[in-house]
């Protein structure tokens, strides 16, 4: 081993390898899950550097988690407790971004976080519209194919990377160069989808091209508590139907969820005040790069026509403006509930036509077999994404006991797998976290071709914690 650190710290340099338990502590906890030991941290800053750490690791055997931000929610970022991984942190890999105005593009370099790409791309009047309350890096980002709440009018970023390159494992290691800043180009299979919510298991991906969009020039936002849940699905079909791309976002919260942002974040009330809060309310927004005085659309007036003529009884409360403070509403759900007691949480999706049935046959199940629980859920209603997440209070007459947890894990994932067709990881991905329910609901045939190619683009399973292929052959 000490061959090999002396080996690395040759190609790295003295800022480009950390070693002292300090130094290393940062890059061994994940931002909610995994929690490990590091033989120590690389953090190479040019794509040949990187090329040759996965070289001498290739001969000595030497198995690496790839790091981004480090912002990832399935454990895939850390090293486990074992202490006999490497992290390479690409953190330093941020010196490249070129913007093409004309192409309506970027080439980045995976480093670069999604805050430093955006402040490029504001004084073009363009940003990378993936929309999430972190800040991530573009490398973990395509690895993770990271969603965010305005994905109904923009994509994830599977929908807007053109390009990337990437190095992969073998003998010796390989750089794949396919940074085209193509929208069509069917020259055979595209390769690059390969790495794009591959836990860093097929590749180090070291630069990307992705398509940014114009920035907004005008928005509209709304608060809006439907009859009842059938309802939101019938606003849902209405705003599609009349007001078509500018619907942004539509993010369901139900009362639960709302009464513990009102009671632990001390600058938000009830923004229905005098009314109690609702059983369940939803987000509306609506927004337009177009130029409001060519196209002589005000979206505030057709949010406001919507409310009058358009959703009739479907609605029984609305707040119309005050988009920011609305937004701060969504936004504080995550950090509210955590006073709540010790959360559960659920990144679920399905088809949209079947949330309303799921939601009620989750909560039903729920109130049958885990009384005690309480649900706070919300969701991206637009595209089928739930986060139907629980507390575990901290006054519960029940004991926290982890068995109990798993099984309500095992029950919700059930129902909405075998239920409604719905996966159990909408948009955080894999990783050892959830690595025992992609053994459990991903069929067989699948499992043995993500091996197969897994096997493929890294013999040695040097890169990171995930392997897809069928659990009796892991390592
Ligand atoms: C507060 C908060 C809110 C969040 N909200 C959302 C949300 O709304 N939607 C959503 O989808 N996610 C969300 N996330 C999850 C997370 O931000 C995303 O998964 C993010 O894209 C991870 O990027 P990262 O740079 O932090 O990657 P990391 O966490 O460092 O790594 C994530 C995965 O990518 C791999 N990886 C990293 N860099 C590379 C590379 N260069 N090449 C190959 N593999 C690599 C890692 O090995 C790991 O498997 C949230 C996280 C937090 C903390």
């Amino acid at each position: 081993m000490s061959t090999l650190l002396a080996e690395l710290a040759n190609v790295l340099g003295e800022q480009g390898m950390l070693t002292t338990p300090d130094d290393c502590s940062r890059f061994e906890q994940g931002a909610r899950y995994g929690n490990g030991k590091t033989l120590a941290v690389l953090r190479p800053d040019s794509h040949e550097q990187v090329l040759n750490i996965l070289n001498l690791c290739g001969q000595h055997q030497q198995p690496i988690v790839l790091q981004g931000a480090n912002t990832g929610l399935v454990a895939a970022s850390t090293p486990d407790g074992s202490g006999r991984y490497l992290v390479l942190s690409l953190e330093r890999l941020r010196k490249h971004i070129e913007i093409d105005v004309d192409n309506r593009s970027v080439v980045v370099d995976a480093g670069v976080t999604l805050q430093e790409l955006n402040e490029a791309l504001e004084p073009h009047g363009l940003f990378f519209p993936i929309d999430l309350g972190a800040n991530p890096s573009i490398g973990g980002m395509i690895a993770a194919n990271t969603g965010g709440a305005r994905l109904i009018k923009y994509g994830d970023v599977r929908q807007n990377l053109l390009g990337l390159r990437a190095v992969i494992a073998g003998e010796p290691a390989q750089e794949l160069d396919m940074l085209s800043g193509l929208r069509k180009n069917n020259t055979g299979p595209d390769l690059k989808q390969l790495f794009v919510g591959s836990s860093g298991a097929y590749g180090i991906i070291t630069r990307a091209v992705l398509q940014v969009h114009r920035m907004p020039q005008q928005s509209a936002t709304a608060l809006v508590v439907p009859r009842d849940q059938a309802a939101v699905l019938q606003l849902l079909r209405v705003l599609e139907r009349d007001c078509s791309e500018f619907l942004s976002a539509f993010e369901g919260i139900s009362g639960a969820a709302l009464a513990a942002v009102v009671k632990h974040i001390p600058s938000i009330t009830n923004p229905f005040a005098p009314e109690p809060l609702p059983e369940y309310c939803v987000l509306i927004e609506l927004s337009s790069a177009a130029n409001k005085d060519v196209t002589g659309i005000d979206l505030e007036a057709v949010l406001m026509r919507c409310m009058e003529e358009l959703f009739g009884d479907v609605i029984e409360n609305a707040i119309v403006g005050r988009g920011k403070d609305l937004w701060r509403i969504r936004h504080a759900i995550s950090e509210a509930l955590r006073h709540e007691g010790k959360m559960i949480a659920f990144d679920i999706s399905m088809p949209r036509s079947s949330l309303v049935t799921f939601r009620a046959q989750a909560l039903a199940l729920m109130a049958e077999r885990f009384a005690w629980i309480k649900v706070m859920d919300f969701g991206h209603w637009a595209d089928g994404g739930a986060h139907f997440n629980m507390i575990w209070p901290k006054d519960a007459e029940v004991a926290y006991d982890v068995a109990i947890v798993e099984a309500i894990r095992t029950l919700i994932y059930d129902l909405v797998v075998n239920g409604f067709q719905g996966s159990f990881s909408a948009e955080h991905g894999v990783g050892p976290y959830n690595l025992a329910y992609y053994q459990r609901y991903t069929s067989a045939p699948a499992q043995q071709l993500a091996g197969r190619l897994q096997t493929l683009l890294d013999p040695q399973r040097l890169l990171g914690l995930t392997w897809f292929g069928p659990a009796q052959s892991a390592r």
